[in-house]
């Protein structure tokens, strides 16, 4: 599941990152309204947590647009105000949920897989790739049937191949979506990981599902091999 959390407060957007990464989600943040705004329309994300005193656009106007798009997306409310007026206004312009700061992490996930519950009640929350099937919801990796346990990096990595598959993901796109922002170690920590996978989840079957595309990066797929 991927999340996009627009907060400029940096220690607030980091605890926020770092307590939802170890939750497995993928995790992206934006530190204003604006560029905010423009990566919520620019991709499919599973929710928002939209911080409201943002410099430049505000969180309201921004959660206003992204509705005027037809967009669904589930949208959790950050905000220091608890002003019953506004959190009406809000709800008004399309929010789904509403936290005061400060907040206890454990209330922010509770919320957080609430909503994702939600809004994947009417659409499947299981990817499938051939005879793999992740299911984002339960985080859970079948092939063939079959469970098969992952770390929590190698679930994090599998499900963005599997959620974009067919499409060839360089290992810095790779580092920056499964792995912090900050991280500075070397990128063949993408290679070690994409073993590990292998031996897990392509190992034991005729169909290697996770292909290596030679300079540039991986990807996912179950057509025949050319
Ligand atoms: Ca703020």
């Amino acid at each position: 599941m991927r999340i996009l959390l627009i907060e400029d407060e940096k220690k607030v957007a980091e605890f926020v990152a770092r307590g939802l990464r170890a939750e497995r989600f993928a995790v992206d943040i934006s530190n204003n309204g604006q560029s905010g705004w423009e990566m919520a329309s620019a991709y499919n994300y599973d929710l928002l947590i939209l911080d409201l005193m943002l410099p430049g656009l505000g969180g309201t106007e921004v959660l206003k647009r992204i509705r005027r798009q037809k967009s669904q997306v589930p949208v959790l409310v950050l905000t220091a105000r608890d002003g019953t007026s506004e959190k009406v206004e809000n709800f008004e312009a399309g929010a789904d949920d509403y936290l005061t700061k400060p907040f206890a992490f454990a209330e922010l996930l509770v919320r957080v897989k609430a909503l994702l519950r939600r809004g994947t009640t009417d659409r499947s929350s299981v990817l499938r790739v051939g005879d793999l099937e992740v299911d984002r919801l339960a985080q859970q990796v079948r092939r063939a049937g079959k469970r098969i346990e992952l770390t929590s990096k190698e679930y994090s990595l599998l499900e963005y191949l599997v959620a974009n598959a067919g499409r060839v993901l360089s290992r810095t796109m790779i580092i920056e979506h499964v792995w912090d922002e900050s991280f500075e170690g070397l990128t063949n920590i993408v290679d070690v990981y994409v073993r590990h996978l292998r031996s897990k989840v392509d190992v034991l079957h005729p169909c290697k599902l996770i292909r290596t595309v030679r300079g540039v990066g991986y990807s996912v797929s179950d057509e025949p091999e050319t």
